[in-house]
């Protein structure tokens, strides 16, 4: 059985952005510019979340990265009126981009707001076409899209693992985030193995969800500071 998750240590973060770089960069997110981003039209599958604590001059900063929450009851999925998003087998949250006709029905009832519409087809003028990551298609205008887990990853490391005749091992998969993490503040492995790192993680005391009344039940779970 699998279920991936993910654990993010929200004493660890330090609100750099190299995971929302990273995140951009492996999945071919558009970078939409000034103007569009004060229009609320940002791409990002990542977005880092700033809180402050206290009063001046005594003021603590956290912050929160906030992805899709790959919900086990997620509620963008029952308004799809095209069954564009489903779950999927081992726990994630998909998108299949040929069915999405942009309602955007599921972003409106996604009570973290993390899926981001395209409204405009992608631009990479030469040479920064090269960038682009020849593993996660380009979505163009119209659709929807949010994060995946970087499944991507996780179909080339099943593909090595069935190769060898052996299971995916835990750690063995970093999503583009958690690998590029500096404070390694982001965990990710699989929820259904009792011994894995990110399970350990989710059960410590200081675990907790976002919006956790909503009764979504995410696969993200977030590890709470210190004094
Ligand atoms: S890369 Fe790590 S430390 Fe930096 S913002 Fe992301 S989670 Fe926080």
């Amino acid at each position: 059985m699998t279920r991936w998750g993910m654990v993010f240590d929200t004493d660890r973060c330090t609100g750099c952005g190299a995971c929302v770089v990273a995140c951009h960069a492996e999945n071919n997110i558009q970078t939409v510019g000034e103007d569009e981003a004060r229009k609320g039209r940002s791409m990002h599958w990542l977005r880092i979340e700033r809180h402050y604590e206290g009063t001046f001059p005594d003021v603590k900063v956290r912050f929160t990265p906030v992805l899709c929450q790959h919900c086990a009851s997620a509620p963008c999925e029952p308004v799809c009126p095209v069954y564009a998003t489903y779950r999927t087998p081992e726990g994630l949250n998909a998108m299949v981009y040929s069915r999405c006709i942009g309602t955007r029905y599921c972003a409106n009832n996604c009570p973290y707001t993390v899926r981001v519409f395209n409204w405009h087809d992608g631009e990479w003028p030469e040479p920064l076409e090269r960038q682009l990551n020849p593993d996660v298609s380009v979505r163009p205008a119209g659709v929807m899209e949010k994060c995946t887990f970087c499944v991507q990853r996780i179909q080339d490391a099943q593909s090595l693992a069935k190769d060898d005749d052996r299971e995916v091992g835990d750690g063995e998969i970093q999503t583009a985030c958690s690998q590029s993490c500096p404070a390694r503040a982001i965990v990710f492995g699989n929820l259904e193995d009792p011994a894995s790192e990110v399970v350990r993680l989710a059960r410590s005391e200081r675990s907790s969800q976002l919006l956790e009344d909503l009764g979504t039940h995410p696969s993200v779970f977030y590890l709470r500071g210190g004094e």
